[in-house]
């Protein structure tokens, strides 16, 4: 199930810190481990803990033991996210300088109702209420203190980087459209970074040359091969992989309350176990 990868490759498992791990995360980890080990490269962990709101350290420690207890080893010590805020504000600077953000006042609310007002454009896509601010009322919001998010200019991004794609060995050869997904936020009003600026730049700070992880993130990668364009980062390669179903054909989900690896281990099921449940039998 994990295909050929090329030689020395670097991957990473890169898990939020706001549960404990279920299955779903075992065959996320496993899967990027044996895709490393099988081909002599290396494996790195990565604590993606930005959302200060919901990541708890006590859920980074217990997600490093359950992932010892599984066999899993991992090369060097874990990046944690949470320690390299100045580096995202870096990156949004630099995409900021070439006139690629623009600052986002609109509450969940005026979103919707945005939304509702405009036939045709999709629930999950920002209208574009803000990009269409005057300069000038977006500084005077700003100077009177109103919280805002960074929103990328995804067509004006696109128009610069030209057509691109990826590889994806289990997918094939992939067209991106960053544009289905709207005016995506880079740096959130309670948090000055997003999922998508951080996952970007550390996998390219990293060094990481494949990515793996649930097909449910397919779509994300087309607004982060913009980003690789954009910030000049290097493109990897991607393995985005099926998902794990519950017994009720579902995917997993912290959120369903799917058995967590230490309730499995609590009830006296074995590591090994838990690797053969979650689609690796065998070593690790
Ligand atoms: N922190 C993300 C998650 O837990 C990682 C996704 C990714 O590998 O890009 O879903």
């Amino acid at each position: 199930m994990v295909p050929n990868t090329p030689p020395g490759c670097v991957t990473r498992f890169a898990p939020s810190p706001t549960g404990l791990l279920h299955l779903g995360h075992a065959h996320a980890a496993l899967f990027a481990h044996r895709a490393a080990r099988q081909a002599g490269g290396r494996f790195l962990l990565r604590i993606e803990d930005i959302d200060t709101t919901r990541s708890r350290p006590a859920f980074a420690e217990a997600l490093v033991e359950d992932l010892s207890w599984l066999g899993l080893d991992w090369d060097g010590v874990p990046r944690i996210q949470s320690g390299h805020f100045p580096q995202y504000r870096r990156t949004l600077d630099t995409l900021a300088g070439s006139g690629l953000l623009y600052p986002c006042f609109c509450t969940r609310g005026d979103i919707a109702a945005a939304v509702a007002a405009q036939h045709g454009t999709p629930a999950h896509l920002y209208p574009g209420t803000c990009r269409k601010l005057p300069r000038s009322q977006a500084e005077a919001r700003i100077a009177a203190g109103l919280p805002y998010a960074l929103r990328l200019d995804v067509a004006r991004a696109a128009a610069l980087t030209g057509p691109l794609g990826f590889t994806d060995l289990l997918h094939g050869p992939r067209r991106c459209t960053p544009e289905a997904q709207g005016d995506v936020v880079l740096a959130r009003k309670d948090i000055p970074a997003s999922y998508h600026l951080c996952v970007t730049h550390d996998d390219a700070a990293q060094g990481v040359t494949l990515v793996t992880r649930g097909a449910d993130l397919l779509e994300a990668t087309d607004v982060h091969r913009l980003l690789q364009a954009l910030m000049g980062w290097p493109e990897p390669l991607y393995a985005h992989h099926a998902l794990i179903a519950g017994p009720d054909g579902k995917r997993l989900a912290k959120r369903d309350q799917a058995p967590t690896l230490r309730a499995l281990r609590e009830s006296g099921v074995s590591a090994a176990e838990v690797r053969a449940m979650a689609g690796f039998g065998g070593c690790p």
